[in-house]
């Protein structure tokens, strides 16, 4: 075994959480190592959230095609090839890894290829085919992700039953396809799949689509989706999935009805497990729960110098709760102040057309915790914007305390929803009002009008609506 160098900090995984606590580290003045068993950017660029967004860009444009009628715009022959569209995802792949990498290099992080294992709070092992080498940290973020989770009894064999890793380099599109989960992968997988023509079902087990919405956003994303032609069942589940002539035949079991229908192939969109075994984790004594490693307010783990960071502390699975999760550990090692993570101040967004964009308490969860609430809706069917382009599905849904004003949650659907959320993640860090964000001049016409009408609407005075009889 080679012996390694002492560092400040090894991070342990290079997805988002991973490579930006190590080019921060790096950055504020550690010496920083990263350890990596596959590929640098993780699930996120490698296999996530970018060909994800690369594909569902392909299936905008295929459905702006679609209704080109619309806008005076007609075409004799139009020719829709798939396979460009995975090889252009695949590409922006590559373009944003390499571009981690040179970022790692740039700052003289050390990149070790290899599985890392700890050993003790102070040091890990990296094996790579080649070479077992032990290294030295004074400090240990730990970023090991996530990986696709099924259903008991359900195996994913990535031909007939694939998970989102699979149906992100499909080249062929199947003429019928199940999805199981209604949650955010499933939901922009069926956008994708049913503007390129595939017959897509998706069945949800609770009664909406994306359950941990506001109930609103899910019931008004499924009329959506009926639209788009989709076929969504709620309060259904998967039973029981058999092949039978290269096909899967899929058990449905819904409330009252129970039905076996044949599909081309399946999507488990069904949630992710933590990659936290075989990492040494029983041996230092760090704590999990169902898996995730469990983490106090600034991410530190049972263990006071190991932290643990994104999917595999389980707090909210998603590339920018990684990042910034990162920089909260590296702050607290640099021994600064950070404040407590707040997960409420998080914005989710989902990025199916229409797109759903939202942050802190549900109109129910804010009742639940005690508030008192009052809510402020603006359709953005009343928005000028949105009637000149075109797209006018969906609302701003705030959810406000009715004694303070207080912006506590903000529910959006449309067009471009996830680039106006971070408005309300701001207005709730300031800890903004609703009058404070309805006096805020917003350009018209604009979207984001719709956010200040939804304020205005707190207090009954948007303008652009008539709420009375
Ligand atoms: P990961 O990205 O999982 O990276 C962990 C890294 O650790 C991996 O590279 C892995 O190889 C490495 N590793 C694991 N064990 C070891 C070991 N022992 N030694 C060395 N290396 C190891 N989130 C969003 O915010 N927006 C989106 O639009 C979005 N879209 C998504 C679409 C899909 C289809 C999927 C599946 C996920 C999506 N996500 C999205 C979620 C997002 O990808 C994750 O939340 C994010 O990647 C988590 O980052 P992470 O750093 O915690 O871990």
């Amino acid at each position: 075994m080679t012996q390694g160098k002492v560092y400040d900090l090894v991070v342990l995984g290079a997805g988002p959480g991973g490579y930006v606590s190590a080019i921060r580290a790096a950055q504020s003045g550690l010496k920083a190592a990263i350890i990596e068993k596959e590929k640098v950017g993780g699930v996120c660029l490698n296999r996530g959230c970018i060909p994800s967004k690369a594909l569902i860009k392909n299936a905008e444009i295929v459905s702006v095609i679609k209704k080109a009628s619309e806008f005076g715009i007609t075409y004799d022959h139009l020719k829709i090839d798939y396979s460009v569209a995975v090889k252009r995802s695949q590409e922006a792949v590559s373009r944003l890894t390499q571009g981690v990498e040179f970022l790692l290099k740039k700052h003289k992080v050390d990149l070790i290829m290899g599985r890392g294992i700890i050993r003790t709070p102070q040091s890990l092992t990296v094996e790579s085919k080649t070479d077992q080498k032990e290294i030295q940290a004074q400090n240990i973020i730990i970023a090991t992700g996530s990986r696709a989770r099924s259903l008991p009894g359900i195996e994913i064999d990535g031909q007939l039953v694939m998970s989102s890793t699979e149906a992100l380099l499909l080249t062929r599109l199947p003429e019928n396809l199940l999805i199981v989960g209604g949650g955010a992968v499933g939901v922009e997988f069926a956008y994708i799949f049913s503007s390129y023509g595939v017959k897509v079902t998706l069945i949800e087990v609770e009664s909406s689509l994306l359950p941990r919405e506001d109930a609103e956003i899910g019931q008004t994303l499924g009329k959506a989706f009926s639209k788009q032609k989709i076929e969504v069942k709620t309060g259904c589940q998967l039973g029981a999935l058999k092949e039978e002539n290269g096909k899967v035949l899929a058990q449905l079991l819904s409330k009252d009805k129970e039905e076996t229908k044949v599909f081309e192939r399946v999507l488990v969109a069904t949630g992710r497990t933590p990659n936290s075994e075989n990492i040494g984790l029983d041996q230092i004594g760090v704590k999990t729960q169902k898996g995730f490693i469990q983490v106090g307010p600034f991410m530190q783990t049972s263990i006071s110098n190991v932290y643990a960071i994104g999917d595999v502390a389980g707090k909210a699975l998603l590339a920018h709760t990684a990042m910034a999760e990162g920089i909260t550990a590296v702050e607290k090692i640099l021994g600064k102040d950070p404040p407590p993570f707040d997960y409420l101040s998080i914005p989710n967004c989902v990025y199916c057309q229409p797109q759903v964009a939202s942050m802190g308490y549900t109109e129910k969860s804010a009742v639940e915790k005690g508030y008192q609430v009052k809510i402020g809706m603006f359709p953005y069917r009343a928005n000028g914007k949105a009637v000149a382009i075109g797209e006018t599905d969906g609302f701003v849904k705030l959810v406000t305390d009715a004694e303070t004003e207080e912006l506590l949650g903000a529910h959006l659907i449309g067009i471009d929803a996830s680039e106006h959320i971070s408005e309300m993640v701001l207005a709730r860090r300031l800890e903004a009002t609703a009058g404070e964000i309805a006096r805020t001049v917003h350009p018209h016409p604009t979207l984001s009008e719709a956010i200040m009408e939804a304020s205005e609407d707190v207090f009954g005075k948007a303008i652009h609506i008539w709420k009375g009889n």
